[in-house]
Order: structure tokens, then C-alpha cells, then sequence
């Protein structure tokens, strides 16, 4: 994806993505470039304590805005995860050097294993909310007021289309 589209999606949607995961109070960055040589894709640098992240996108390995919406949704995911991180920073300082290493994979595995549980979680959750409108919808019960609008004006909407 190209790099100004990152930027441009970013400026326009974090705020509301950072909303829907519960994570307005937080202050979140995210830009474009890797924190270290060799890291793809894209990754967060989270202080879980001080609710702070910085977020890093790999242009190249970002296909299209539904895949950079993705990246940036799981990043936001690790953010929810964050007490997690601020744990292996103290339990890195009990360990040795060399106890640091098996430290890192062991966390890095079972924390990315969460992650991606949250992930199906949040689908599971937005498909049985969409299956629910819909139900009210057809039941004639979908009048609501909402601050995106009044779902029956856009189905009116839709259909003059
Ligand atoms: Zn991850």
C-alpha cells in the first residue's frame, strides 16, 4: 500500500478504531517504517500502565485498506493486552540473561495466541450484532436513534441506489 495512503487512512480512522476497542483513554501513534532492521508488517511498542502505544506499519506488506484496518485492529488488540506487557518487563528483571531469551518466546507466543483469540472473538461478536439488526430490521424493530443515523432513512437511502 502506497505510504501517504497509510498516513491518510490512519489520520482518518485510528481515533474511531482506538473508540471501538474501549481504548479512548489511551494515547496511541501509529506511523509508517519499523522500529528495528527486519521487522515486517506491522507491530506495537505498548505501555500498558501508562496506557501509551506507539504502532508501527509496513507499507509493502500492507495489501489494501481491509488489510491495514486488520493490522491496525490487532495492534489495538495488544494494546487491550497491555498489563501483559508491563508483567514481562518486571519478570525480566528477575530473570538472567539468558533466562530473557526463553522469557520472550514463551510470552511472545502465548501473548500473540491471545491476540488472535481476541481477534475471533471481535468477529464472532460483530457478525452476531450485524445478524441481530437484521433480525430487527425485519421484525420492524430497527427505528433507532443512533448518532450514525436512523437505520430506516438509510435503508431508504440504500434502496434508491
Ligand atoms: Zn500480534
Amino acid at each position: 500500500m502506497d505510504e501517504s495512503k497509510v498516513i491518510e487512512w490512519v489520520d482518518l480512522n485510528l481515533e474511531k478504531e482506538m473508540y471501538r476497542f474501549a481504548l479512548q483513554d489511551w494515547r496511541i501513534s501509529a506511523g509508517v517504517g519499523m522500529p528495528h532492521e527486519g521487522m515486517v508488517g506491522a507491530c506495537a511498542a505498548v505501555q500498558g500502565t501508562r496506557q501509551r502505544a506507539d504502532i508501527y506499519i509496513d507499507p509493502p506488506f500492507i495489501a489494501d485498506e481491509d488489510g491495514l484496518k486488520e493490522a491496525i485492529q490487532h495492534e489495538l488488540l495488544h494494546c487491550a493486552v497491555g498489563p501483559l506487557e508491563t508483567l514481562q518487563h518486571q519478570i525480566h528483571s528477575m530473570l538472567g540473561d539468558d533466562q530473557v531469551e526463553t522469557a520472550n518466546v514463551l510470552f511472545d507466543t502465548a501473548n500473540e495466541a491471545i491476540v488472535r483469540q481476541l481477534e475471533r472473538l471481535v468477529k464472532r461478536v460483530a457478525e452476531l450484532a450485524i445478524d441481530e439488526y437484521e433480525q430487527e430490521i425485519e421484525d420492524g424493530k430497527g427505528d433507532v436513534d443512533c448518532e450514525a443515523g436512523n437505520p430506516r432513512k438509510r435503508d431508504k437511502k440504500r434502496k434508491r441506489r
